[in-house]
């Protein structure tokens, strides 16, 4: 059996956990993009990337004399769940958080998206149907479907700004993707001055 620990960082010989300061010489992390998981929707961080401009996407591997992958030139990271739901995306954000010192949370949804196509009380009634499982209390109704874009867009984005796991130095953005056009539309910006404020 492969002893796994030797692909740990802390235990790398010269690797201090006590005394990390983030990854960023290594990859300059600087927004993290949530949006949908379907395929026809995959084009959102390049289209994200050149509209807040000095960003690198899709970047490549920096490696060393010995073919060690050392770092990446990227940075817009991605994050993908099913609609670009802004709840989903908690955890990754604080830990993120942790290991880079970045600076925006970009929420995108897109047009023709599979969760505009049902309410949240048809899904909560098809699943206690198919699996005889009450979903109704498990998580908010507005987190379940997309009923209005606008609205939800807002939604997701009050969501992580009032997050304690959302650090308030992070400027928020909520944009709507037309996957037909490609075309992206800025629906709500916080900047972090203002969540400070
Ligand atoms: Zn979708």
């Amino acid at each position: 059996m492969t002893d796994f620990s030797q692909f740990e960082f802390r235990n790398l010989p010269g690797f201090d956990q006590n005394n990390f300061d983030g990854f960023d010489q290594a990859i300059p992390m600087k927004t993290m993009v949530i949006y949908c998981f379907d395929p026809r929707a995959s084009e959102i961080p390049k289209a994200v990337a050149d509209y807040l401009g000095d960003e690198v996407y899709p970047g490549e591997n920096k490696v060393d004399e010995n073919g060690v992958r050392i770092g990446h030139t990227r940075t817009l990271f991605t994050l993908s769940n099913g609609g670009g739901r802004a709840l989903q995306s908690l955890q990754s954000i604080a830990t993120m958080d942790y290991l880079f010192h970045y600076k925006n949370v970009v929420i995108v949804h897109h047009s023709f998206c599979g969760m505009t196509s049902y309410t949240p009380e048809l899904l909560i009634e098809k699943f206690h149907d198919h699996h005889h499982v009450d979903i109704s209390g498990l998580w908010g109704h507005e987190d379940m479907a997309i009923e209005d874009y606008e609205k939800t867009i807002k939604h997701d984005i009050e969501l992580l700004a009032n997050s304690p796991l959302v650090p308030k130095h992070l400027n928020l953005y909520g944009f709507f993707y037309e996957i037909n056009s490609g075309q992206l539309t800025e629906v709500v910006r916080v900047p972090a001055e203002e969540r400070n404020a």
